[in-house]
């Protein structure tokens, strides 16, 4: 029988429900949430992406823009926008949208949003809170994303062998942080794999929960996936296809057609994991707004 879809689409509106709930409570009480998005050069992927989070943010019900700059712009002058973001009450959340130009320090740029504004989660004081287990920092959306996809589609971490197939700052680290804490959505055992793992195979064919962030279009097929496994695909690869419009389709890091027929839940490529993200971020903005304002929606 093939696996289950976990339908991403469909937990990300209850999410977008949630929120926009929360933001109707504060709205009411005088706090209009507002998340403000900074975009730096003229990038295709990257303004669509912000466009795709301002037009959330506003369907939301919250105060969305986006700052854009032109890719000349210094880090000086880039830091003190963001100071003056850190200090305008109306703005509860910051993001800065990467990738920046080559002339300006990523790390310099997230050290300097102040960690209550920094609704990406990562700002080095919001990352060290995750780790120790503090819940009131802010977590990387996708793998925060990920986390809710499995406990609202019913998957146990508790105890469940968890392998995790890239190591980065924004999806693999956090993800492994998460699912290590000794509280539901957590008490997995987590393996972290990368580019230097010995025999990817040999672990990924151990995973229970198996998540997948490589950035390899299909890399991860039925035969290195144990039987009922749960499988999260992360991945978004824009792979050549004539029969498209574009010219390119969207594929995932894990060989849907095979890994189906192995799996009992899959997230599909589009569809899963993607309109996590956006509400995630949502849902942290929100919260930015209840702990600045001190108004409780629940
Ligand atoms: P990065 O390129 O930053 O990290 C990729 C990781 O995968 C690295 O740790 C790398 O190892 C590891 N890796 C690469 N190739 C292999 C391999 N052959 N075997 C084992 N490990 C490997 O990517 P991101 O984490 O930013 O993103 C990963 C994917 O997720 C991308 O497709 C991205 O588009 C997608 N993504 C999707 C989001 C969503 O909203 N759905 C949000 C964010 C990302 P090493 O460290 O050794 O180089």
């Amino acid at each position: 029988m093939p696996a289950e879809l976990i339908d991403g689409k469909a937990i990300a509106a209850s999410i977008r429900d949630e929120v926009a709930h929360d933001v109707a409570t504060l709205t009411a009480r005088g706090v209009v949430p507002g998340l403000t998005v900074v975009l730096v050069g003229d990038d295709g992927a990257s303004a669509t992406y912000v466009g795709a989070k301002e037009k959330a943010s506003v369907a939301a019900g919250m105060a969305g823009s986006t700052l854009r700059y032109p890719a000349g712009i210094t880090q000086e002058e880039l830091l003190r926008v963001l100071s003056r973001l850190n200090a305008d009450p109306t703005v509860h959340g910051i993001l800065v949208q990467m990738p920046l130009p080559k002339h300006i320090d990523p790390d310099t740029i997230i050290r300097h949003i102040v960690p209550e504004k920094d609704v990406d989660g990562f700002h080095p004081v919001n990352v060290g809170k995750l780790l120790i287990g503090h819940t009131d920092g802010f977590v990387s959306c996708t793998p925060a994303g990920v986390i809710e996809l499995l406990t609202r589609s019913g998957v146990e971490t508790r105890g469940a062998d968890a392998v995790i197939v890239g190591r980065s700052n924004i999806v693999g680290k956090p993800m492994a942080a998460l699912l290590v804490q000794a509280r539901a959505g957590g008490d997995a055992t987590v393996t972290v794999c990368h580019s230097r793992s010995r025999d990817l195979g040999a672990h990924t064919r151990r995973a229970d929960i198996l998540i997948v962030a490589a950035g390899r279009a299909n890399m991860i097929t039925g035969d290195m996936i144990k039987a009922g496994a749960v499988v999260i695909d992360v991945g978004m690869n824009h792979v050549p296809d004539a029969t498209r419009a574009k010219g390119t389709r969207l594929v995932g890091d894990v060989h849907f057609d095979s890994a189906v027929h192995v799996a009992s839940k899959i997230t599909p490529v589009p569809g899963g994991v993607g309109p996590m993200t956006i509400a995630m971020l949502l849902r942290n903005t929100v919260r930015a707004a209840r702990q600045a304002s001190g108004i409780s929606t629940r």
